[in-house]
Order: C-alpha cells, then sequence, then structure tokens
C-alpha cells in the first residue's frame, strides 16, 4: 500500500520509542525495565483512547525481539521489526477483547501462549479492551498470569481498569498514559498540514484543539477528513461546514444569545443556526457545556485564559451579563434537557426546553428572592 493511501493515524504510529508523543514516563520506564534486565511478565496499560497505548505496546515488542537493538529501540530493518510493523510477526499477537471476551478464547489464547518462540525471542501478547474480557474469562486468565508460560510477556490495554479483577491489577506492572496534551496535539496537527502541503489558519487549529479531549488517534482521523476537503487550504468556514465545529464567532453569537434573556430572540438564534446547517445536537452536548464553563471561569480568573469557545478574556469580562445564579440555573437547565435528548427528543427542540426552562426558573427565583 503506497505510503500517501494511509490514515494519518496508521501513518504517524510510532515505531520508535523515540518517536511516541506524550508519554515520557511510560518511555523512560519500559526502556530501562529492558536496560536494567527487569522486564516483567505482564503489564498493564491503562489511559484514555488515542494516547498511543498498543503502539507502544508494539514498539516495546520490537525492541525486546529485535536482532540489532540500538540504545533500546529497535532497529526497524530486521525481519522481526519489518514482521511487527506489517502485523505477521508470529511471536506477537494481538487480540481485541471486546470480540473475545469468552472463557472458550482466554483457553485458546492459553494453547498460543504456549507455544514456545523461536530461540532467542520473547512471545508477546497483547490483549487490546481487556476490561470487555467477562470475569470468568478473567479467572482462566488470572491462572496464566500467576504461572507465566516461560518467554510470554503479555500486555493488557485497557481504557478502563475499574472493571479489572483486582486479582489481575495485582499481577501486572501498571503503566497510565495520560491524555495528550494540548501543545503536543497541536505540534502533531501541524506537522500533518505541513506534510499534506494545506495551509491552515491559526484560528482553525484553535477550532480543532478546543475538540481534541486529548486523543491524538481522534485528530489525525480528522485532520485526514479534512485534507481531503481542503484543497489546498484549510479555512475556519470550510471546517465548521465540514465538522459542524463552532467558530469563534459563533460561540460569540450563542454566549450573546444565552445572555440576552429573551426567549423570541433565543428561539430565532436557534432557527438560524438549524437553518445555516449547525449539528444542533453537538452543540447541546459539547457546545453549551464549553461556554457555560468558560462563563464560570471568566468570572474567576483574571487575566487570559484557555478558553474552550476560543472567545478572548476582554470580552467576557465585557459581555457577560451572567451572574453566579443564572450560570448554575444555566448548567441545571442543560443538564435536564440531556435526559430529554437521550431520551430521543430532536435537538432543536432540546435547545428551545433548555431556555424556556432556565428563564423560567431565573424568574421564580427572581419572584421568591424580591
Ligand atoms: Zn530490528
Amino acid at each position: 500500500m503506497g505510503k500517501e493511501h494511509l490514515q494519518a493515524s496508521l501513518r504517524y504510529r510510532p515505531q520508535f520509542f523515540r518517536d511516541v508523543l506524550g508519554q515520557p514516563a511510560v518511555v523512560r520506564v519500559l526502556q530501562n525495565s529492558i536496560k536494567f534486565g527487569k522486564v516483567s511478565s505482564s503489564y498493564l496499560f491503562a489511559g484514555q483512547r488515542g494516547t498511543g497505548k498498543t503502539s507502544v505496546a508494539r514498539v516495546f515488542a520490537k525492541v525486546l525481539n529485535c536482532d540489532d537493538r540500538k540504545e533500546h529501540e529497535p532497529c526497524g530493518v530486521c525481519d522481526s521489526c519489518l514482521n511487527i510493523t506489517s502485523s505477521c510477526d508470529p511471536n506477537v499477537i494481538e487480540l481485541d477483547a471486546a470480540s473475545h471476551g469468552l472463557k472458550e478464547d482466554i483457553a485458546e489464547l492459553q494453547k498460543m501462549a504456549v507455544q514456545v518462540p523461536y530461540p532467542g525471542k520473547k512471545k508477546v501478547v497483547i490483549l487490546d479492551e481487556v476490561h470487555m474480557v467477562t470475569p470468568q474469562g478473567q479467572n482462566a486468565f488470572l491462572k496464566l498470569l500467576e504461572e507465566p508460560p516461560k518467554e510470554v510477556i503479555f500486555i493488557l490495554v485497557t481504557t478502563e481498569p475499574t472493571k479489572l479483577l483486582n486479582t489481575i491489577l495485582s499481577r501486572c506492572f501498571r503503566l497510565d498514559f495520560r491524555a495528550i496534551s494540548v501543545p503536543e496535539v497541536e505540534k502533531s496537527l501541524r506537522r500533518i498540514f505541513a506534510d499534506a502541503q494545506v495551509q491552515v489558519e491559526d484560528s482553525v487549529i484553535r477550532m480543532l484543539l478546543n475538540n481534541s479531549e486529548g486523543s491524538l488517534r481522534d485528530m489525525q482521523q480528522v485532520a485526514d477528513q479534512l485534507i481531503l476537503m481542503a484543497d489546498g487550504r484549510l479555512t475556519e468556514q470550510l471546517v465548521s461546514d465540514l465538522l459542524g465545529y463552532m467558530s469563534v464567532d459563533q460561540y460569540k453569537e450563542l454566549a450573546f444569545l444565552l445572555c440576552c434573556k429573551d426567549f423570541g430572540q433565543w428561539v430565532d438564534g436557534i432557527a438560524e443556526m438549524f437553518e445555516s446547517g449547525a449539528d444542533l445536537s453537538y452543540v447541546l452536548t459539547k457546545c453549551l457545556p464549553n461556554l457555560i464553563r468558560d462563563f464560570r471561569c471568566s468570572t474567576c480568573v483574571d487575566d487570559d485564559w484557555d478558553y474552550l469557545s476560543g472567545i478572548a478574556h476582554s470580552s467576557f469580562k465585557k459581555n457577560v451579563a451572567l451572574t453566579l445564579e443564572e450560570m448554575d440555573l444555566l448548567q441545571q437547565a442543560m443538564e435536564d434537557v440531556w435526559e430529554m435528548n437521550r431520551m430521543g427528543s430532536p435537538p432543536r427542540l432540546c435547545m428551545e426546553v433548555f431556555y424556556a426552562k432556565f428563564l423560567d426558573e431565573a424568574r421564580y427565583q427572581a419572584k421568591c428572592g424580591s
């Protein structure tokens, strides 16, 4: 497959420890375990999605089996490294527990794991989404961990370590992967756009980062979509049209509507958003909470702040006319209509009910208070 056809998340998948983004502590621990000959027989890689857990597991497997290891990095060119890169190395077994949750499959795994690897090699079993394994499966698996077959290393990968049995947790050397920081995601995004020779406005990068939530993989996938549509230049308008992300100006408009306390104006504003093709479900579940969070921050910080909406601090100070009590009511009304939305009410209706609830409650409280 040509390099240009690979998705960004695969194209930029780290092949060496030095390429792993945002996990210096994890990388140091793994490299040191090799350096000092203290490789454990089972690891738990825990952390939110898109933070590089399986990629790191593969790099680790590569270093362990590389024929020409250099400074605790794989060489990248020996047969073993090449086979692992293309997922066809018999010593590295990768299983997705989401589809292997049953006890019988663990028995299968047991059989596979006891097959001895080639001399001088380690067998590395990467069990992805391991929290999906049933409790019976986990118990069966525990036996493997208690008496690990020789030369076998288990790497359990999970986004939800709390769903694992304590007996499993206590058998594993646990490494926590942290969310990828904003500057790291930014660096990666800029590199992807530069490699694809797409010009990007800074405000676009800002918009994407505000939606990144620490998952590098998600952002790389978004970048891929955008590159296909960009035609060499990526504008705020295009991102807003393609992904439904809100631009700073749209956030300002929403902030203005929230503060106006006029139901007619709110409904008209929502109608306008709807007609311009905005994804109101996204506005309801993502933009509203972002903005309410920003309102709150603006009351307790004095200077520039990393606002999720991208609105400038001075603009918040000048234009936001909400009391702390009103912010509480907005939050409450929003959470109430989320429930409606979950039960299937259309987002446009939810947006309207949200504001009606807020105004009603604000008026009621004003009456009680006076
Ligand atoms: Zn190698």
